[in-house]
């Protein structure tokens, strides 16, 4: 009994844990370690044993107490050892996660699944867009491989969509009588029949086509209204285009990740555009009609005379239609200065000469500066002007 793990370790939990904490930490255990959920793997049974072991002492007052005072030793050479009297409620736990079990190890949850109806799987695809095609919507044809009910056998999985036999192994009871041993002494329970799997029937002439499947893979077109609006990243569920559902359950869905290029002139944020457009000294200074590009075409805006590099306009609903609603976002339009380059000694000596012509007045900013900047280094300032 040395080697014997705590019990409360084994749960994972501390020694001052109430009842309702344990039973919520065997179930998360026993949801995970259950042998019927891993078939392949040995470990899982023994490691669901001492869990099982551990729960079944620690949820039964009169042993936990025992086994706090004295241990494992306390509990074997008081009689106590697991699988022995008192209550325990592992039995309506398992049921409660598994269903329908016929015995402690009995598997008896996978008779039921095995023609319980199922929804069929999801599938993925993506679509790339370019920036207008997801400021407009678009409709697109997906081409997807999905599973269907085969066509020659309208699902049956037998020649001709014939009924299936009943299995002459459990004669169409899906499952078989089992003695195992277990923690808790020979117990005798159904598992689901390995003849059939569970189902109760058996193939005896499989169609061709899908070799008894029932189902096939196809690659279908299906056609995707792309709405208004989608943004970069965003994601759309198709209902019930997936994999086609099993013993009548949902099909999947079908979900279509969407990525959207990058737009030339526009950046997108949220449901509003913006975009930055450069315009001339002349432009700024004297004020002028310019042309802005937007979704719904060119549009002419007046900039004031005296318009500084940097202003950002707005033009309202000139965004991009929100998804669901009728109404769209903005587009902002922020314009700056292309200060002109490589001019010639001419255009210079005019720029000079302007230069020289504007008082104080015109550069009302640079005239707060250099006052801001007089009052607090007294002269130095004035270098500058
Ligand atoms: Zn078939
Ligand atoms: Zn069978």
């Amino acid at each position: 009994m040395a080697d014997k793990r705590d019990y409360y370790e084994v749960l994972g939990v501390g020694r001052d844990v109430s009842d309702e904490e344990l039973k919520k930490v065997y179930r998360q255990l026993a949801r995970k370690y259950h042998p019927d959920l891993h078939p392949d793997d040995p470990t899982a049974e023994e490691k669901f044993k001492e869990i099982t072991e551990a729960y079944e002492v620690l949820s039964n007052p009169e042993k936990r107490q025992v086994y706090d005072q004295y241990g494992h030793e306390g509990l074997e050479s008081g009689g106590m050892g697991p699988g022995t009297g008192g209550f325990s409620d592992v039995s309506e736990i398992l049921e409660s996660l598994f269903g329908g079990m016929g015995g402690m190890f009995g598997g008896g949850g996978r008779v039921n699944a095995a023609n319980a109806p199922r929804q069929g799987r999801d599938l993925q695809t993506n679509v790339t867009l370019d920036f207008m095609e997801a400021v407009n919507g678009k409709s697109i044809d997906l081409t997807v491989q999905r599973m269907e009910n085969c066509p020659d056998c309208r699902g049956s999985g037998s020649a001709g969509g014939a009924a299936a036999d009943v299995c002459p192994n459990c004669q169409g009871r899906g499952t078989v009588k089992a003695t195992q041993r277990t923690p808790f002494g020979m117990i005798s329970s159904s598992k689901p029949c390995p003849h059939c799997g569970g189902k109760g029937k058996v193939i005896k002439n499989p169609c061709q086509k899908c070799r008894g499947v029932g189902r096939i893979r196809v690659t279908k077109n299906i056609p995707v209204n792309i709405p208004a609006g989608i943004d970069d990243g965003q994601q759309l569920r198709v209902s019930g285009q997936g994999d086609v559902g099993l013993n009548g359950g949902p099909n999947g869905d079908l979900y279509v990740g969407v990525s959207v290029r990058p737009h030339p002139l526009y950046t997108r944020d949220g449901f509003d555009i913006h975009c930055d457009i450069p315009i001339t000294y002349a432009q700024a200074v004297l004020g002028d009609e310019i042309v802005v590009p937007t979704v719904d075409g060119n549009v002419k805006y007046r900039i004031a005379e005296g318009t500084q590099t940097g202003t950002v306009f707005r033009l309202k609903g000139k965004g991009i239609k929100r998804l669901q609603r009728s109404d769209r976002g903005d587009q902002y339009v922020r314009v700056y200065i292309e200060v002109p380059k490589g001019l010639n000694k001419k255009q210079k000596e005019l720029i000079q000469q302007l230069e020289a012509s504007l008082e104080a007045k015109n550069y009302a900013k640079r005239e707060s500066f250099f006052s801001k900047l007089k009052d607090l280094f007294g002269k130095a300032g004035d270098d500058n002007k």
